[in-house]
């Protein structure tokens, strides 16, 4: 039976719908339907010029429908009169706009399916309290050289934490933990995992969630891969396992296997190892990305982000980290992955590698921030976003997988991206060079 929001609307007492979708820049573009409308506009879809978004169309493009996922509905629990509905766009004559990030991760889901997998996830996503203006820390007092676990500085945002974790515990997404984070003013809220596409929508609602949130304390959340050179960055874990068609049989536990991992799970990581540095274009999207991989070690001593291709056991020093039998984290993305085209493009390098049963050669059990692998033993991550963007456009894997026309339209506007960054000349440019 369909959904029917205006009775929902009644028996929840909403009277407002955010009919909402994520860009390929991960922003979320949404219009605000009064429930006396819903019914109608749910059936129709809520219209959208495509061009004043991160789509790739141009200002002659008919306008674009966001159908919402009626079975979908977080009602905002700071604001109860108020639901979210994450969207998929559609041309007037009903055809997918291949270039939806949401539609691309279906895509990839549906060739899961196709094989008899299911996949799920979690996601860990870190982030700093600000001041409104993002200059300064929430907390002037957040200063410990190692603030990881700092008591006191949780405590001091208890208010902000606390309501944000309530209101996952309303929406039953199974929240568990909330801690400080490695840097000052950072923090992380953790919530069990889902089939892909709920988590995928979660992390985008988690993320407008805590934004506004934090907005009404009078703060500013951001997920900024690296909003400070000397603290260590955001990053936006990964774990991920493959399950039978029915959800019911973890396909990645095998207690005979190495660490817990059966071989299918081995042949998954093969394929994100094989696509990893293609893969960045998605899990590492911005120029300030790179600032994160890769990077000196900050004021608690380590960065807590790869600098490799490699993987390990329970080691977080290494791309990919296998912390107990079933399943495996991706270190590498950051907290400006998109919600959705992070899990496409990590299960669609999965699936490559279980396809050719790519082998991920032995773990690294090296500390690798201490005794990187010697050169040619893992292959190197991409150090800025061009470089990135150039192994996605000559990448074999992920373009067939995601759809080359999303692939050819995320690389036009990445690469103009790359462009205007260039068009920048940086303060730090004029301090070493003018006097050359
Ligand atoms: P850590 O900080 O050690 O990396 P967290 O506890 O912060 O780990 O996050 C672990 C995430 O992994 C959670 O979202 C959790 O639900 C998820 N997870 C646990 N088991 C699985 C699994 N089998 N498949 C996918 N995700 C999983
Ligand atoms: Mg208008
Ligand atoms: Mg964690
Ligand atoms: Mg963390
Ligand atoms: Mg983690």
């Amino acid at each position: 039976m369909p959904t029917i929001l205006s009775e929902v609307a009644r028996q929840k007492e909403i009277r407002y719908f955010l009919i909402s979708f994520t860009d390929l820049f991960g922003t979320q573009r949404a219009k605000l339907v009064p429930t006396e409308a819903i019914d109608a506009i749910a059936a129709n879809g809520a219209g959208f010029a495509g061009f004043a978004t991160w789509l790739d169309m141009t200002p002659a493009d008919a306008d674009m429908l966001a159908l919402p996922e009626t079975s979908s509905l977080f009602q905002l629990p700071w604001k109860p009169e108020v639901a979210w509905l994450p969207a998929d766009l559609v041309t007037p004559a009903g055809n997918p706009i291949e270039q939806t990030p949401r539609l691309v991760l279906k895509r990839v889901l549906q060739q899961a399916q196709e094989q008899g997998y299911r996949v799920k996830t979690g996601v860990e996503c870190e982030y700093f309290l600000l001041s409104p203006d993002g200059e300064m820390l929430s907390d002037p007092r957040d200063r410990q050289m190692k603030p990881c676990y700092d008591q006191q500085a949780l405590m001091r945002r208890f208010e902000v934490i606390a309501e944000i974790c309530d209101a996952m515990l309303a929406l039953g997404w199974g929240a568990y933990q909330n801690d400080h984070e490695d840097a000052n003013g950072q923090f992380e809220m953790n919530w069990t995992y889902a089939d892909a596409l709920v988590t995928a929508d979660r992390h985008a609602f988690f993320k407008y969630m805590t934004k506004a949130i934090a907005e009404k304390h009078g703060f500013r959340a951001t997920f900024m891969p690296k909003p400070f050179a000397h603290l260590t960055g955001n990053g936006c874990h990964m774990h991920l396992s493959v399950w039978d068609g029915a959800g019911n049989t973890n396909l990645f536990h095998d207690p005979a296997g190495e660490l817990g991992l059966s071989d299918l799970a081995y042949q998954f990581i093969g394929g994100v190892l094989h696509s990893a540095q293609a893969l960045c274009a998605f899990t590492n999207p911005t120029i300030n990305s790179y600032k994160r991989i890769n990077a000196p070690a900050t004021l608690s001593g380590a960065t807590w982000s790869p600098n490799a291709v490699s993987y390990s056991g329970n080691n977080r020093t290494h791309a990919i980290r296998i912390p107990e039998a079933g399943r495996f984290e991706l270190r590498l993305a950051d907290g400006a992955a998109n919600p959705y085209l992070l899990p496409a493009a990590l299960i669609a390098a999965g699936l490559d590698g279980i396809e050719h049963k790519r082998d991920p050669g032995p773990r690294c059990d090296n500390n690798n921030y201490t005794e990187p692998l010697p050169s040619g033993t893992a292959k190197a991550l991409p150090t800025h976003l061009q470089a990135a963007l150039q192994q996605l456009a000559q990448d074999s894997v992920l373009p067939r997988a995601l759809g080359t026309g999303f692939v050819q339209s995320y690389l036009q506007l990445k690469q103009q991206e790359w462009r205007d960054f260039n068009a920048q000349v940086t303060p730090w440019e004029r301090e070493t060079t003018l006097d050359c």
